[in-house]
């Protein structure tokens, strides 16, 4: 084991059905090959710190149902620690309907379900380790949980949504894909204090800090099957990398290795890469 790390956030189960073309509104399409993985941001995250080596423990909320067990079935075949996973009856498992079009392009729609039931009860009363958070699950619990941490705090500034600058100002890092960043506004998140990575697809991710750049990767040559899912990996591994002291150049290397790793294989979660299968592609 390399850290510590708990992981705040959701848990679903997505479900994906391939399509000749996406849906217009009020239109009807017929796909194929439907498939049931599990997913949310939270879940993906602990599972990528999981799989690169640390000791990751989740809090989060699923319903009492067969999505839970499906939703939960590689975080515990990995020994992610659900202790603090809740199983509760007034709502269900979060699930994602997921159409995906020939060229990879999608439509999301999240029913959040137990996600949005994760309260204040849910937290320990000091979290040790890093923290890694995001924003399918209540803000104020996030905030809370950042508050109780005395590590090193990672919030995950996905998806989109408004969000009080103490929040972001106690966080040590946040971290953007380019859609976020415009949304808000990577002066607002500069500002902030913490370090700030933004991340750029297949042409890597910046660092700043103070509002300066202080770091740049690209991700090492892959032939990317499927980014679904880099982006929770990215968010893993620097956390992760920071956690065990690496320079902030090196922290951001790794996270782009890893994101560009987890692009080999379908799906988010079966995608997550070992931690030799991104060292292999650092030493190059
Ligand atoms: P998100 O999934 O949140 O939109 P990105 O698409 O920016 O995040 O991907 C996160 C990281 O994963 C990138 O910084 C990069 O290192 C890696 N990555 C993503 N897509 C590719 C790709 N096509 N080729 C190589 N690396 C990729």
């Amino acid at each position: 084991m390399t850290g510590a790390i708990t992981v705040v956030g959701s848990v679903n189960l997505d479900l994906v059905v391939r399509c000749d073309h996406l849906p217009l509104a009020g239109e009807t399409v017929l796909g194929d090959g439907f498939a049931k993985h599990p997913g949310g941001k939270g879940a993906n995250q602990a599972l990528a710190a999981r799989r690169l080596g640390a000791e990751v423990q989740l809090i989060a909320c699923v319903g009492q149902d067969e999505e839970a067990s499906q939703a939960l079935s590689l975080l515990r075949a990995d020994g992610v620690d659900l202790e603090r996973c809740r199983a509760i009856a007034e709502a269900p498992t979060g699930v994602a309907m997921i159409a995906v079009a020939p060229d990879g392009d999608n439509q999301i729609v999240v029913a959040s379900g137990a996600n949005a039931h994760l309260g204040l009860d849910d937290l320990p009363a000091r979290i040790s380790g890093a923290l890694i958070g995001q924003l399918e699950t209540p803000v104020e619990v996030l905030a809370e949980a950042v508050a109780r941490c005395d590590g090193l705090t990672c919030l995950n500034l996905a998806p989109a949504a408004d969000l009080p600058d103490d929040v972001l100002r106690r966080a040590d890092l946040c971290i953007v894909n380019e859609a976020e960043g415009a949304f808000y506004g990577l002066e607002r998140l500069k500002g902030a204090g913490g370090l700030t990575a933004l991340t750029l697809g297949a042409r890597g991710a910046v660092l700043f800090k103070d509002g300066i750049e202080i770091a740049r990767a690209a991700p090492p040559p892959v032939e990317a099957h499927d980014a679904t899912g880099a982006g929770d990996t990215f968010v893993a591994a620097l956390t992760l990398a920071l956690l065990e002291g690496r320079s902030e150049q090196s922290a951001l290397e790794f996270a782009c290795a890893a994101g560009a790793v987890s692009t080999l294989k379908a799906g988010a979660q079966p995608a997550l890469p070992e931690r030799a299968a991104v060292e292999a592609r650092l030493t190059r």
